[in-house]
């Protein structure tokens, strides 16, 4: 039989099959290119370029693709044949390797925030041989950044890169500081673990709301919702459980590892970790599993929903975004380790972390800023939009007690000091592991909880590689003096904690008193995406850009309108497609439903006189007061989304937050009373308890 290890990356041009198919040179020139980041050599990519395009023929391929990640967080390819036309009515098939480095998609509809202007409208994308090239419906795809001419970024993946290099490279600085001269590279790791519904194909179909806007606008909750816990890591049914087979399959084929599935709480819920790798390479495999998901639910009957809040009422989708760094000789920074020295490295990089986050609470809430995740974050089921870390106890006595320059639970005589004593051990899995933190230690990586289900994880990423880089870079130049390190790390532990712990809570951070506590600790508490995304332009978040390369002062602002002319339009959009279901099929099916019951009373009247009908007389005068109502809301809700039309954008996404969304939740609750006292046959939606109970 078959198994997951014969299949496992036969899709994927990867290592093994490089070093089968490369001239052993060429191979080698490859890789050393590629681990010193340089731009290859013409002769090496065409070479490549060759063995690339006869791999994926063989396997049954006509084209290839420049894969690229737009502003737009999905993927982008435009796709072009192998076949050259030669004499004789026939054709060659072709690769360059100028094709493989370089291509240039008419790619001028993409949103570019100003960058681009008309006479400057394309840009090019650029192979980034660190992601390997793969097979997806007979075409090769390859992975690539998308520049302007300019030299401007256009997409996720440019910043992305370059967030990666500016880590790795403060990390390396003070590893060595450290002593660790074997090390010669640092790399930063991301396991994403992704939550998604799958519905019924059918009913998907039936709701305008989620073919066009990803969400139910619309529905009463069900008489069943998730209170009885019974969903979660519940036994997986059938069709789900056949569902999930196919997908890891796929999954596996193109060298995705994707390695846990669960339900999860809500009903209709499940998740798919997979296991982490080199943050540009997961965030490719993320996007890749996203569409997959989406791809293989359709086989199987299913609609696959990756939007952060499909359903109200029950818990919207998350990505938890698993993060670390990593040394090549294969040591994990943020494993607290098991002698002084490597204890105190560990306390170097967990303080940057605290002050990183602290510093830059701002931008860590506006990397997760969307139309979608403002339905979830402080929701109860996710993070609030307070930014703030979790530790741990053990690991928070340990730092609490280095500040007060006293002992570790009695553990010493004297006061901690670093590079001299070693840390208590921390239990692996403590079991105060603190679901409610947006941001937790989790024993050796950091996990943030904040992303929606829908993000590309290239923006929370870029935020957490540069601001640590930040952070690392300040702390080199303190200690890379310092006659005596431990007691210039112990100090530099000591004081970054202390400046910087109030961004610490080891609480409940779905609590109402946590929201009180976080004011009178100063902490920002950006409610919505507009608020969040205003902060993305601040002097001093220009300025760290800037510093590290990642955007210039031009990239950030052109980011910025990107940023609110999509979460203006998003809600634009389901503003209109709420008005079109409410107008054109729920006011005439309760119309109709009213005037038949109307002349049902008539009638019985005129059979039996005197007959009394005051309940059915009363629903008749409920529901043509409903649909009154619903009309009036509805004209307000096209009013604001007429007005707003006039603004552009952080302007047009403010006043989209403050008069459209409640606009549209008047409407909604009015709707959804009226569900409830509507024929169920009459109502022209498949209704929550349908659609989230009925899956088997
Ligand atoms: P939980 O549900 O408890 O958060 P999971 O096992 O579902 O845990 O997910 C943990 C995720 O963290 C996995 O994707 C895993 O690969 C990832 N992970 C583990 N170690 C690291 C690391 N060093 N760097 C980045 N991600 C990591
Ligand atoms: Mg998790």
């Amino acid at each position: 039989m078959e198994t997951v290890a014969d299949y496992f990356g036969c899709l994927v041009f990867n290592d093994e099959t490089m070093r089968e198919r490369l001239p052993k040179d060429i191979y080698r020139t490859l890789m050393k290119t590629i681990s010193d980041g340089k731009d290859i050599d013409i002769t090496v990519a065409n070479s490549v370029a060759n063995a690339m395009k006869n791999w994926a023929v063989e396997k049954g391929c006509t084209h290839f693709t420049h894969w690229f990640q737009p502003m737009t967080g999905i993927t982008a390819e435009k796709h072009d044949a192998f076949i050259s036309p030669v004499s004789g009515g026939k054709v060659l098939l072709e690769f360059s390797g100028k094709e493989l480095i370089k291509g240039e998609p008419d790619a001028s509809s993409f949103p570019s925030g100003g960058i681009r202007a008309t006479f400057e409208a394309r840009g090019y994308t650029a192979w980034d041989p660190t992601s390997y090239a793969f097979i997806k419906d007979d075409t090769l795809y390859i992975p690539t950044a998308f520049c302007s001419y300019t030299g401007d970024v256009l997409d996720k993946k440019t910043p992305l890169l370059r967030s990666m290099e500016a880590v790795s490279s403060e990390a390396l600085k003070i590893v060595h500081l450290f002593g660790r001269y074997d090390v010669k590279s640092v790399r930063t790791t991301v396991g994403p673990e992704q939550e998604y519904f799958l519905i019924d194909k059918d009913d998907y179909a039936k709701r305008e709301d989620l073919i066009l806007t990803g969400r139910t606008l619309l529905g009463a909750r069900s008489p069943k919702g998730q209170e009885m816990d019974d969903h979660y890591f519940g036994s997986i049914r059938t069709r789900v459980a056949a569902y999930m087979r196919d997908l890891d399959k796929e999954l596996w084929k193109l060298g995705i590892n994707a390695k846990t599935r669960h339900n999860e709480v809500a009903p209709c819920q499940h998740e798919l970790a997979p296991v982490f790798a080199t943050t540009n390479i997961a965030v490719d495999h993320n996007q890749l599993t996203m569409e997959l998901m989406k791809k293989v639910a359709e086989r199987h009957g299913f609609a696959c929903l990756l939007h952060e809040k499909p359903f109200a009422g029950v818990n919207g989708s998350g990505k938890h975004n698993n993060w670390s760094l990593s040394t090549d000789t294969g040591v994990n920074l943020l494993e607290p380790g098991d002698n002084p020295r490597d204890n105190a490295q560990f306390l170097i990089f967990l303080v940057a972390v605290i002050k990183a986050v602290d510093e830059y609470q701002d931008l860590m809430r506006c990397s997760v800023a969307s139309a979608g995740n403002d339905h979830r974050l402080g929701g109860h089921e996710a993070p609030p939009a307070i930014v703030s870390m979790f530790l741990g106890t053990e690991l928070n006595e340990v730092l609490e007690a280095i500040a007060g320059e006293r002992a570790i639970n009695g553990q010493f005589k004297s006061s901690m000091e670093l590079g001299v004593h070693v840390l208590p051990k921390f239990p692996k899995d403590s079991t105060d592991r603190n679901r409610t933190s947006p941001f937790a230690f989790t024993g050796n990586k950091f996990e943030f909880r904040m992303p929606g289900s829908s993000f590309s994880v290239s923006g929370p990423n870029i935020i957490i590689n540069t601001i640590v880089a930040k952070e690392l870079r300040g702390f080199y130049e303190e200690l890379k003096d310092a006659t005596d390190l431990n007691a210039a790390v112990t100090k530099l532990v000591r004081e970054t904690y202390k400046a910087h712990k109030r961004i610490v809570f080891n609480g409940n951070n779905y609590s109402d008193e946590w929201v009180k506590e976080a004011e009178k600790r100063g902490l920002l508490n950006l409610e919505s995406a507009p608020d969040a995304l205003d902060t993305f332009i601040a002097d001093k978040n220009i300025e760290l850009f800037k510093e590290f390369g990642i955007f210039s002062p031009v990239e950030v602002h052109s980011r910025y309108e990107i940023l609110n002319e999509e979460y203006s339009k998003t809600v634009h959009i389901e503003a209109l497609t709420m008005a079109d279901m409410v107008n054109r099929k729920i006011i005439p099916a309760v119309a109709e439903y009213s005037a038949r019951l109307a002349s049902g009373i008539v009638a019985k009247k005129s059979a039996v006189p005197g007959l009394s009908c005051e309940a059915e007389e009363s629903l008749v005068s409920r529901l043509t007061s409903y649909i009154d109502q619903l009309s009036e809301k509805i004209g307000k809700l096209t009013a604001v989304t007429d007005e707003s039309m006039k603004l552009e954008g952080s302007a047009r996404a403010h006043y989209t937050r403050n008069s459209i969304v409640p606009a549209m939740e008047e409407v909604r609750k009015i709707s959804d009373e009226l569900e409830l006292i509507v024929d169920r046959k009459v109502w022209p939606y498949p209704t929550y308890g349908e659609m989230l109970f009925y899956v088997r």
